[in-house]
């Protein structure tokens, strides 16, 4: 099984790349962000408690995101692997993840960062905010709040993968194949 982590700030170009990767490798997306949008659609109690913080930018629980990747990975036991995108975001998320995977004998293959500049961050975000109507992305203010949350619980994630030795940064600057061409070189020299 390739378990892979596709890490980086919001805005970094996760998605993009992660919907590439899928096709590359035959991998099952899973991102909480989606999957928390998903209950908003659908109007569950989860969905509304989540959008709450969701609107104001800071991070939802850990045991619920830690649930919804819990009840994938039980329910589609039979995938090639799965690329993980924007989980996990604490230290906490990181180890249950790690458990769950261990227990079914396929850790983390490596966790690729994309590394992008905060002014570049902001702007890119500010434009998807413009092109899609996404509320946390059309408000400076939940956009900063958002940026300084990965700053305090999210970036000390990477140091996690770096200790097991999985950590590979990718400049996430520049035209989107070539962004894609780095990562795939780095997924297939992690891979065993
Ligand atoms: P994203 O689409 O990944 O940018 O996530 C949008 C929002 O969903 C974030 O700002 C958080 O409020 C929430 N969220 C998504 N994934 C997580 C996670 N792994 N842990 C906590 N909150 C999350």
């Amino acid at each position: 099984m390739l378990n892979i982590v596709l890490f980086g700030p919001p805005g970094a170009g996760k998605g993009t790349q992660s919907q590439r990767l899928v096709e590359r490798y035959g991998l099952i997306h899973l991102s909480t962000g989606d999957l928390l949008r998903a209950e908003i659609a659908a109007g569950s109690v989860l969905g509304l408690e989540a959008k709450k913080l969701m609107d104001q930018g800071v991070l939802v629980p850990d045991s619920v995101v830690i649930g919804m990747i819990e009840s994938r990975l039980l329910t589609q036991q039979d995938a090639r692997g799965f690329i993980f995108d924007g989980f996990p975001r604490t230290i906490a998320q990181a180890e249950a993840l790690d458990t769950l995977l261990n227990t079914h004998g396929a850790p983390v293959r490596c966790m690729l960062s994309l590394v992008v500049s905060e002014p570049e961050l902001v702007a890119r975000l500010l434009k998807r905010g413009a092109d899609s109507g996404r509320a946390d992305d059309s408000d400076e203010s939940v956009i900063r709040t958002r940026v300084q949350e990965y700053e305090r619980k999210t970036a000390p994630v990477a140091g996690h993968y770096h200790k097991q030795n999985k950590l590979r940064e990718v400049n996430g600057v520049g035209a989107i194949e070539e962004i894609f061409q780095a990562l795939c070189r780095e997924v297939d020299g992690c891979a065993v």
